[in-house]
């Protein structure tokens, strides 16, 4: 009996592609969860391997320690964190229980946000995630037969995600550089940069001058941006410091790989949300009224760029939050 049909690698119920980058350089690109996954880029080194990013929770990490066993039997020797926030970092613990010797690097920005509002939100998960799993088994109560299904699916990674988040041994980076971090391997060079502010204060990209391979974190993603945390304002020019790089593949935080293409028309979403809402404050609107004519002006141009992910992440929900950042930032 296959009792165990439903769970990937290593008892986790994430779920990866891993795709091939370049020459021992591959993105694992998270598929759409409840709970959502970042990305994990895997980049093999002559001397041991680093990977960018770990997740919401260990046992998503715990896919990737197996799956990277079949591309190469080099350790992890580092562990970089993009940024702060919980679907990024939550699974560091694995790798320092798989690899001993591994280091877990990010700027200090990030570091300081990770200690000052990343333990926090941990504990805001703990207490916040058993009310949405209340939500959930409510909603299944009332749900037709076609919702049902997909509900009853979302309970158990809830319930899943609450186990983890509850187990949680948070690992904070053991390495923070300020400004930029350069490896130099025999056969590679790494540079960890930060461009400036964007989806966070602190955004970490990691840069293979050589492979022509940029690693960006949330500050690019295959669907509409989160700015909750974010600089809206400063972003356009973080994307424009980041243009300046010279490269051919994108691994995002979260969506396919991609090239430079992407970049242009995300980058062009940004700079005109922000520059519309600017223009509607500016007529003394309101953020309801705001919120809608910028929404709508945006809409032709903007919201067939994001038609990929919209059934999981619609673009109208990511954008009137994008807007609200944005009023709260500029009024
Ligand atoms: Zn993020």
């Amino acid at each position: 009996m296959d009792c165990c049909a439903h769970e990937g690698p290593g008892g986790g119920d994430a779920r990866f592609d891993i795709k091939k980058v370049a020459d021992g350089i591959w993105a694992a690109v998270a598929s759409p969860a409840y709970k959502v996954n970042c990305n994990t880029a895997i980049i093999e080194n002559s001397d041991g391997v680093m990977v960018v990013d770990t997740h919401s929770k260990p046992s998503a990490a715990r896919v990737i320690v197996e799956q990277l066993r079949d591309l190469t039997s080099k350790p992890v020797r580092y562990v970089v964190n993009t940024h702060f926030h919980w679907d990024h970092w939550h699974g560091n613990e694995v790798y320092p229980q798989a690899y001993p010797d591994a280091e877990i690097v990010t700027n200090d920005i990030t570091r300081e946000a990770m200690v000052k509002k990343g333990l926090k939100r941990i504990q805001d998960h703990v207490r916040q995630v058993p009310s949405e799993i209340a939500k959930l088994k409510a909603d299944i109560q009332s749900a037709s037969p076609a919702q049902r299904a997909k509900l009853e699916a979302d309970l158990k990674l809830a319930e899943s995600y609450l186990a983890e988040v509850r187990a949680l041994k948070p690992a904070l980076p053991t390495i923070a550089f300020e400004r930029t971090m350069k490896l130099y391997r025999r056969d590679r060079e790494i540079q960890l940069l930060h461009l400036g502010r964007a989806h966070t204060e602190g955004d970490v990209f990691v840069y293979l001058p050589k492979e022509k391979v940029v690693i960006t974190g949330d500050a690019l993603i295959g669907w509409t941006p989160y700015m909750g945390d974010g600089y809206p304002e400063d972003w356009a020019g973080t994307l424009d410091r980041l243009a300046q790089l010279d490269f051919t593949h994108i691994i995002m935080g979260h969506g396919d790989v991609t090239g430079r293409e992407w970049l242009d028309g995300f980058r062009s979403y940004v700079a005109d949300m922000v520059e519309t809402v600017r223009q509607e404050v500016a007529t003394g609107a309101t953020l309801d009224e705001v919120k809608q004519r910028v929404i709508a002006k945006l809409a032709p141009r903007h919201e067939k760029t994001f038609a990929t992910y919209n059934d999981y992440r619609p673009w109208r929900i990511g954008a009137a939050a994008n807007v609200e950042r944005t009023f709260a930032m500029v009024s």
